[in-house]
């Protein structure tokens, strides 16, 4: 099926779905064992899409025990990492051939634009085939010992794995952890957020016809607090790959505490700082890559670029072009390809962003576009908000907003630029315009983040590694460095006579 799919098409095949909407746990798709379920609902017309099954620490209990016995019996763990590679290409195969319905999934279930999914299915995609090729690739070491001896270190999968994803880029932030992990050889089960489970239950299906043998790759839907803390609690997961808010990150890290000292890989939240130069090339793509990096996902997205760090002396002009990109980037009907952004992915999460929009103004902001924070609107939209003014002390400033709404502060030297930029607890990502080579790697080196983008927002692929520094998290995601998290290092010491 092509990709140049009208808005009548989109609506039509949404029309057709059907949704998987059972745990699948071994190697069948059940119902939870509390028999419990929790609506799914399409926050761009507030339709109940489907009851989904909500699995607790029963389930949980049961899918750990498949995991291991799966692990252990090495039908998968201790298989060639060149036929682990034939199923995982199986499976990005049968992604590619479902990417419209897969990208539909995350559109009608979370909000975000159909355009937007089809480029999360490139990237899932992408990260499939990245670690599948590689898993055959990746060498152990012969250590430089004497003679007497011959030191090995071997890398083994870590045993059972609990990837905890969230909903603004459900599938594929789901791929960015269990590729890596799968490859390696663990077990993997992956708890889906409550908020977009629909993809995570078809992705179940595809990965059983690619051949990945059972209690290999398990999904339990349910919420955070029932079934995603059971697992962290689990005497017998191994590792817990995380991406999610700061709060909950740090409530993971206990669970490990309480329990067995799993492995813990945190990819959290940001506030992150895009600094504009005034020797900088293009104002007008400068501040329509800048409007990108705040509305793009309805600004749902953890690398939002959401502080913008002008220099005065072009600050006014600045902004003046960012309000007119931003005009351009209208909310609307998630399954319109031609929608720059879609519906906000729930009520919460809709209430909290005009919240924030009301404290800017309370706090001496100046709104220089954006919702009326007064307004209420027939659907969960908000339009580009944009605050000029902001300071330090202002929690739109400060605090992660997860929507579109953008704060611009001014400054008036590099100095002071980087101060503002490493005055948060986030270090996730930041930008830096400006065509002097070296400011550019004086000023990428002082910034604390953990990744840094010149004269782009968001410019990266499958071969660079992901992640944040201070309260941002502590795992990277992508590239060999992730899959590397997803093994243990054994040494063996031969003794032998020289
Ligand atoms: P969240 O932390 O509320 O939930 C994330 C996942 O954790 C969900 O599956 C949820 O059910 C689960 N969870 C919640 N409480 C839990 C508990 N007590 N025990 C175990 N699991 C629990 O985050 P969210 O609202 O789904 O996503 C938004 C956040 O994710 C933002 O802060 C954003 O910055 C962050 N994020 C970070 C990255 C990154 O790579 N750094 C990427 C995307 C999103």
């Amino acid at each position: 099926m092509s990709n140049e799919l009208t808005h009548a098409d989109w609506q039509r095949l949404a029309g057709d779905l059907t949704f998987e909407t059972r745990a699948f746990v071994d190697d069948a798709f059940v119902a939870a064992v509390s028999g419990e379920t929790f609506a799914t609902v399409n926050p761009a017309t507030g339709e109940t899409l489907a009851e989904v099954a909500s699995c607790d620490a029963a389930d949980a209990e049961v899918a750990v025990a498949h995991a291991r016995r799966a692990f252990a019996e090495g039908g998968w763990s201790r298989r060639a990492p060149g036929e682990r590679k034939a199923v995982l290409l199986r499976l990005a195969a049968l992604m590619e051939q479902h990417k419209n319905e897969l990208a539909l999934l995350d559109t009608l279930d979370m909000g975000k634009p159909i355009a937007s999914s089809l480029g999360d299915m490139a990237g899932a995609i992408g990260c499939l085939r990245h670690h599948a090729e590689s898993i055959d690739k990746l060498y152990g070491e012969v250590a430089p010992t004497g003679e007497d001896a011959l030191g090995l270190v071997l890398r083994e999968p870590l045993g059972v794995v609990a990837s905890i994803v969230p909903w603004n880029f459900p599938l594929m932030m789901t791929a960015w952890k269990i590729a890596p992990a799968l490859a390696a050889g663990n077990s993997v089960i992956l708890k889906p957020s409550e908020k977009s489970p629909l993809s995570a239950l078809r992705l179940a299906q595809l990965a059983k016809e690619a051949g990945l043998p059972r209690g290999v790759f398990q999904v339990l839907p349910g919420f955070g607090h029932t079934v995603g803390k059971a697992l962290a609690l689990s005497m017998d997961v191994d590792c817990l790959a995380f991406t999610g808010s700061t709060a909950v990150g740090k409530q993971l890290m206990q669970y490990a505490g309480q329990s067995n000292l799993k492995r813990v890989y945190l990819e959290c939240g940001g506030k992150s700082p895009n600094l504009v130069f005034a020797d900088c090339k293009d104002l007008d793509a400068v501040a329509r890559h800048a409007a990108e990096a705040i509305f793009h996902n309805q600004g749902e997205v953890c690398i939002a670029g959401s502080r913008l760090l002008v220099e005065n002396s072009i600050r006014e002009a600045v902004v003046d072009k960012l309000l007119a990109a931003a005009e351009s980037m209208q909310p609307g009907d998630p399954l319109d390809p031609a929608s720059f952004m879609g519906a906000m992915v729930d009520r919460t999460q809709y209430e909290r962003v005009r919240d924030y929009i009301r404290r800017g103004v309370e706090e001496g902001a100046t709104l220089r576009t954006g919702s009326d924070p007064a307004a209420e609107g027939p659907g969960l939209f908000i339009a580009p908000t944009v605050f000029d003014g902001v300071t330090p002390q202002m929690a739109i400033g400060r605090e992660e907003i997860f929507g579109p709404v953008l704060a611009v502060f001014g400054f008036d030297s590099e100095e002071e630029a980087v101060r503002l930029a490493n005055d948060s607890e986030y270090g996730l990502a930041a930008g830096v315009w400006s065509q002097d080579i070296d400011r550019i790697m004086r000023v990428s080196r002082r910034l604390e983040s953990g990744q840094v983008f010149v004269n782009n927002w968001a410019g990266m692929d499958q071969t660079v590694p992901f992640g944040g520094v201070k309260q941002s998290g502590n795992g990277r995601d992508k590239s060999h460095h992730s899959l590397e998290e997803y093994s243990e290092l054994k040494t063996v010491w031969l003794s032998l006579v020289p």
